[in-house]
């Protein structure tokens, strides 16, 4: 029987850099699988079927529900995004790391399920710097950036909830710091109760 590999939650806010942060982080560690998210959202130009999400109906994704299907479901500026159970346990008995990458409800309601999971809280170097990532991106309007705005103050709050929050002034050194983590609490018997320890 293989060693099973570690479920790691990278979360914050929308826009701090999840996705860039990630994409640096799966190009260094070929051994670390993505979760695919299911999600009701329309698909994006550059998106995939299967690589950036499962793209469901409504209809799909309560069937989903139903069935016990999801490991954490939740409506996040009105789509729905779920993790799809199976496959993350898979690839743990595989052996290898599963990464979720999900919003901060997603990971508090992780954090309750998995006892286990490693749970990692993306900084920005401000709140200025959020602002101008989210309007950066250009993919929400002005309504949708002052929505997740003021989501992003109350998910600070629960940044002591993690276990580390790494910031992310450059992603390379970001997804560096989330790689050191990592090796670090392989070898680690269980998570630390502690405070959250801030890296930069
Ligand atoms: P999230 O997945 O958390 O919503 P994204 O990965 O889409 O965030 O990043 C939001 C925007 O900020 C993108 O335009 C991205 O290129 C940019 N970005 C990400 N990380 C950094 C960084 N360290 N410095 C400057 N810009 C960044
Ligand atoms: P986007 O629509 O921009 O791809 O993602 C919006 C938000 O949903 C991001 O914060 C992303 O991390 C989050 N998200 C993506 N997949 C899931 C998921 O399966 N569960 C939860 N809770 N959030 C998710």
């Amino acid at each position: 029987m293989k060693k099973p590999g570690l479920l790691f939650v990278v979360s914050g806010p929308s826009g701090v850099g999840k996705g860039t942060v990630c994409d640096v982080l799966l190009r260094r560690a070929p051994s670390v699988f993505k979760s695919v998210s299911a999600t009701t959202r329309k698909m994006r130009p550059g998106e995939a079927e299967g690589v950036n999400y499962y793209y469901l109906t409504d209809a799909q994704f309560d069937a989903m529900e139903k069935e016990d299907k999801f490991l954490e479901h939740f409506e996040i500026y009105g789509n729905r995004y779920g993790t799809p159970r199976e496959a993350v346990e898979k690839k743990l008995n595989e052996g290898l790391d599963v990464l979720l990458e999900i919003d901060v409800q997603g990971a508090l309601a992780v954090k309750q399920k998995c006892p286990d999971a490693l749970m990692i809280f993306l900084l920005p170097p401000s709140f200025e710097q959020l602002e101008r990532r989210l309007r950066g991106r250009k993919t929400e309007n002005e309504s949708a950036i002052r929505r997740r705005l003021a989501a992003a103050e109350a998910e600070m709050g629960h940044m002591s909830e993690y276990h580390y929050a790494v910031v992310n002034d450059d992603p390379d050194l970001a997804a560096e710091r989330i790689l050191r983590i990592l090796k670090e609490e392989k070898t680690r018997p269980a998570r630390g109760t502690g405070e959250v320890q801030i890296v930069r």
